[in-house]
């Protein structure tokens, strides 16, 4: 989907109506990133995990993944939001962090500390985006500039 101007509110709202569609049955937290590309193109991502739980794949990876299946691997990410559906914030685990930097993402938007009063589950009110620099991220990063 490309979009022109998109909040950090927005990527973050998207990321986490994504989470609808996560495949969370043995950890029951469903997690969904969006991810927004160079040219305003969005991409979106849940997790999908599997009964040999260590081929279980994270939101923000499959995300990229689908950036590149859908996109072609020449686009670079601006932002990556990543949500819960039930807790904030969720932060990006170290294997996404590194996929993430190889196309170039150059900001992490997490959701800050959710509203106690926010809802039911289907219909929560958000926590404020914060938005963090993939050098305070992944500091020292090791990337295709590297080779
Ligand atoms: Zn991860």
């Amino acid at each position: 989907m490309a979009m022109s101007q998109i909040s950090d509110e927005e990527l973050l709202a998207m990321a986490f109506d994504i989470t609808k569609n996560s495949y969370a049955p043995y950890s029951g937290f469903p997690v969904g990133a969006a991810l927004l590309l160079d040219d305003g193109t969005v991409v979106t991502g849940c997790n999908v995990e599997n009964a040999s739980y260590g081929l279980t794949m994270c939101a923000e990876r499959n995300a990229v993944f689908r950036m590149v299946a859908e996109y072609g691997p020449n686009h670079k990410i601006e932002a990556c939001a990543i949500a819960g559906r039930k807790a904030a914030p969720c932060h990006p685990c170290g294997a996404c962090r590194q996929v993430l930097h190889e196309f170039g993402c150059k900001r992490v938007i997490v959701e800050s500390e959710r509203p106690d009063s926010s809802g039911t589950e289907d219909n929560v009110t958000l926590g404020a985006p914060e938005s963090i620099d993939f050098e305070k991220i992944l500091p020292y990063a090791f990337g295709p500039e590297d080779l």
